[in-house]
């Protein structure tokens, strides 16, 4: 694709195949398909710090270009496709995936093909998938379903699969750890993440563990992955049939990299835990009231889990903690809204009358 002079780019973020080349397995040849994911903010959180006695960070995955990590990997798979001569490119999704997919198909002037759950994806994302143009279906089943149609379709009809059974997808998605030792200088000692079909936790693992032979880093941090307690097949050692969860994006059941989690899970010493969804929502609240950034309740559960787990006593006083955020609160909004009892924030109304505002606000004495 066109690329400026480096002059008229050399302050900008060029995307993580650009930023991380050297590192990918990609030539000068390679039509790279962008749209400048990556580069995203690791913002210190105080008010976790103080609630853990730990060094909480936040990895912001949220403010990629369609609003998760899975661009990080989607630019990877997208390319790698359009090297390979393919014209279209089909993936099962939970939300995030489909709209990056489409996104990423839609810049390289290819064709998508996603296939979701019934009724079962945030309205923000299935409206993202239509926006970019993706041949968005709707399959009578739950998100194994989906992925299952979807491999049987790749090794059967001419489509290129971009779900994270594709290594290209893992492979864009390690990036994010490289950016967060760049960062530090360092990877941190505890590494908190959200976990669907756990391509994501191998994938930071493989960055990490690359930053290490690297020497960029001296330590692999513990990798603690996190299931919502509904949908939680990782930490119960076996499928779950009907997975129920709010946090819609890790509503999965069967995950596709459950073996390589097992054996990063062993090789960082580890951890899988569950969370209710209650939990999640709490945690949620907590990182947009408290730490000001707004995520989808999937990616809320990186820091129920630490919450958990540093009540359970896991956590050394001063310990440097990462959280991945995987998706903005952008996606999925009605949860921030919704009260205790299970009704909706109603914002209260007011006159047009600067003296009853006052009032209301608590500024008059
Ligand atoms: C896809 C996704 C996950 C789960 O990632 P896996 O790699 O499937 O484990 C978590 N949170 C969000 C917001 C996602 O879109």
């Amino acid at each position: 694709m066109n690329q400026p002079s480096p002059k008229a780019t050399s302050r900008q973020w060029r995307g993580v195949i650009r930023e991380y080349a050297d590192r990918l397995d990609v030539t000068d040849a390679t039509p790279v398909v962008t749209l400048g994911e990556g580069g995203t903010p690791l913002l210190p959180a105080p008010a976790l710090s103080r609630r853990t006695g730990a060094d909480v960070w936040v990895k912001y995955e949220g403010m990629n270009p369609t609003g998760s990590f899975k661009d990080r990997g989607m630019t990877m798979a997208v390319t790698k496709a359009v090297e390979r001569g393919a014209k279209v490119v089909i993936c099962a999704s939970t939300g995030n995936t489909s709209a990056s997919a489409a996104a990423y198909a839609a810049h390289a002037g290819i064709k998508a093909a996603v296939l979701v759950p019934e009724g079962k994806i945030a309205m923000g994302k299935l409206s993202q998938a239509i926006a970019h143009n993706g041949e968005l279906l709707q399959v009578q089943g739950n998100f194994d379903d989906c992925l299952d149609i979807a491999r049987d379709l790749a090794a059967n009809y001419p489509v290129h699969l971009v779900n994270s059974v594709n290594n290209d997808r893992i492979e864009g998605q390690k990036t994010a750890a490289f950016e967060i030792v760049e960062a530090h200088g360092d990877a941190p000692d505890f590494h908190f993440i959200p976990v669907g079909n756990a391509g994501n936790y191998t994938a930071y693992t493989r960055g990490y563990r690359e930053d290490i032979a690297a020497g960029n880093a001296t330590r692999m941090p513990r990798m603690f992955g996190f299931q919502a307690s509904g949908s939680a097949p990782i930490v119960r050692g076996e499928p779950v049939k009907h997975p129920e969860t709010i946090a819609s994006a890790i509503r999965i059941g069967n995950p596709a990299s459950w073996e390589l989690a097992l054996s990063a899970r062993d090789e960082t010493d580890g951890y899988f835990g569950a969370i209710d969804d209650d939990k999640i929502l709490e945690a949620q609240r907590i990182l947009s009231a408290e730490v000001g950034i707004f995520v989808e309740p999937a990616s809320a559960i990186s820091v129920a889990g630490l919450l958990e787990r540093s009540a359970a006593g896991v956590i050394p006083a001063g310990a440097r903690v990462v959280l991945t955020v995987t998706g903005h609160g952008l996606k999925d909004p009605q949860w921030a809204l919704r009260t205790a009892d299970g009704s909706d924030v109603q914002p209260t109304i007011v006159p047009v009358d600067t003296a009853q505002i006052a009032a209301v606000l608590g500024l008059a004495s």
